[in-house]
């Protein structure tokens, strides 16, 4: 069993965004959407002040305790216990968005076509980890800021950072969700975080879906069933052509150019 997790040391990061970049390509992330993102500090240009900017990369914590995954009704967002990444199962999802409002990162996106959640799984969809390489983002990275690795392996680069360096988390103000990302030594911003946010339906939908989900599996009229959720309680996703989405809609970052 694997316990995967991303050590950054984000006093390194230059902000080429080389990540969120190669991550986009890599996954197929739709125009006006992202993944993953690099967040940053307001220099202070006071009299007397000399404060640098610090960037700050980040993209989904695969938390230990997910509240996207508590939010879920369908149980399509899931954590997968044999590797510690938390997965969508496209085809369980019902389309209600309550995983993308529970998340207090803003780690996931309405997928404009497939209008299901969209977030990063530390490649694992785009079969790198099967191959042995690591996520898109880390092989970019010119200045080696992030690192990927098995937590439950004493011999990885991560276990090793863990060990020997002190380390951080960004966490909500109202809930730890215990992220598997750490930042070595300290990082700013860290109050980004918003609440984590569990619709009020949620409880009423969990009660009437997941019976439901137990029995339909495997069956088609989940299908249909999932369908026809999904255009009852789904909104038209916005137009990615007017705007940001995704990590950056959310905690909006400034000098973040918009590239596709
Ligand atoms: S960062 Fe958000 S989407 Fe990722 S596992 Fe944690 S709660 Fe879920
Ligand atoms: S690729 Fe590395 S240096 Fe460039 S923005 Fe991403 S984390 Fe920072």
């Amino acid at each position: 069993m694997k316990k995967y997790a991303m050590v950054v040391d984000s006093s390194v990061c230059i902000d080429c965004k080389g990540c969120m970049v190669s991550c986009k390509v890599q996954n197929n992330v739709p125009k006006g959407y992202w993944r993953n993102w690099i967040k940053h500090t307001t220099p202070d240009f006071s009299l007397g002040k000399l404060t640098r900017t610090h960037f700050q990369p980040g993209g989904c914590m695969q938390c230990d305790v997910p509240t996207c995954v508590t939010a879920c009704p369908s149980g399509a967002t899931f954590k997968d216990r044999e590797t510690g990444i938390v997965h969508v199962n496209e085809s369980l999802c019902i389309g209600c968005g309550n995983c993308v409002r529970a998340c207090p990162y803003g780690a996931r996106y309405r997928h404009p076509e497939k209008r299901v959640p969209d977030k990063c799984d530390f490649c694992f969809s785009a079969g790198r980890l099967a191959r042995g390489i690591p996520p898109a983002c880390v092989d970019t990275c010119p200045t080696k800021a992030r690192v990927f690795g098995d937590l439950n392996d004493p011999d990885s680069e991560v276990s090793r950072l863990l060990r020997e360096k002190p380390t951080v988390r960004v966490t909500s103000k109202n809930i730890d969700t215990q992220p598997n990302l750490y930042y070595v030594t300290a990082t700013e911003p860290a109050d980004w975080p918003g609440d984590v946010e569990f619709p009020e339906a949620y409880s009423v939908m969990a009660s009437l879906v997941n019976p439901l989900v137990k029995v339909a599996v495997g069956l088609s009229a989940l299908g249909v069933a999932g369908m026809w959720a999904k255009q009852a309680f789904a909104p038209d996703p916005p137009d990615p052509e007017d705007d940001e989405h995704g990590p950056e809609a959310k905690h909006p970052e400034p000098t973040a150019s918009k590239q596709d």
